[in-house]
């Protein structure tokens, strides 16, 4: 099994691994590996593989039969290799900080008016929202974003740790999607910003709310009667 560096470091740009297996000459499997593979709606990582001289782009990483696979541009590498890899950190951190920027968010929502969060996707350039509300208009949203980012000016230290699943489980609020109920494992990973929000997740995350910056409001969709979408970017 790939050790996820990404899980325990969220800011290792580059890592030294070893190639344990190529299929089809392009889905490479690692030692261990600072790449995030789709999922928990938060896109893959971009970067390089480069064994010696040659030069490898990752341009997909997925999670198949609990395997962490990188899809490289070329065929090349093979089992054995000592490779070093290289992340697109512009990219990763931009995810990073929309990443705990939703936390942030859903959490205030989710307190001050009890909206049940329904779907949440990354993007690079944008966080889409969904949830469920009956009361609400956009003055509602735009007063949660500005609760948000006025801790996003406060120094707020995120910290990440794992916990044993029935511990993690009697923290309120902890699962906050409606019917993501988190994998049957004993441990959960649970991404805690101190004093607003615990949430299990295997996201990647900044250190401190200081770094997320500023979020605004980008347009407010219904989906239907009590349904709503939102989406914010980071400015
Ligand atoms: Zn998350």
């Amino acid at each position: 099994m790939t050790k996820a560096l990404f899980l325990i470091e969220s800011y290792l740009k580059e890592s030294p691994a070893t190639v344990i297996s190529v299929k089809d000459g392009k889905y490479v499997i690692l030692d261990q590996t600072i790449f995030y593979p789709k999922g928990g709606g938060q896109p893959h990582d971009t970067g390089k593989i480069i064994k010696d001289r040659a030069v490898y782009s990752v341009v997909y990483v997925g999670k198949f039969s609990g395997e962490i696979s990188h899809e490289v541009d070329h065929p090349g590498l093979k089992a054995g290799d000592a490779v070093n890899c290289i992340l697109d950190w512009e990219r990763r951190y931009k995810l990073m900080r929309s990443h705990t920027a939703a936390h942030v968010f859903a959490s205030l929502l989710n307190q001050g008016t009890g909206a049940l969060i329904t779907g949440n996707q990354l993007e690079e350039d944008h966080v889409r929202f969904d949830f469920s509300l009956e009361k609400y208009d956009r003055a509602i949203l735009e007063e949660y974003l500005a609760k948000a980012n006025k801790l996003f000016a406060t120094d707020i230290p995120v910290k990440w740790y794992e916990l044993p699943r029935e511990e993690a489980m009697k923290i309120p609020g902890v699962v906050k999607m409606a019917n993501a109920f988190p994998p049957d494992l004993p441990t959960l990973r649970i991404v805690e910003i101190v004093g607003v929000d615990k949430q299990a997740d295997g996201g990647t995350h900044v250190r401190n709310l200081k770094e997320v910056g500023r979020i605004e409001l980008v347009k407010t969709e219904n989906k239907g009667k009590h349904n709503r979408r939102i989406y914010f970017k980071l400015n």
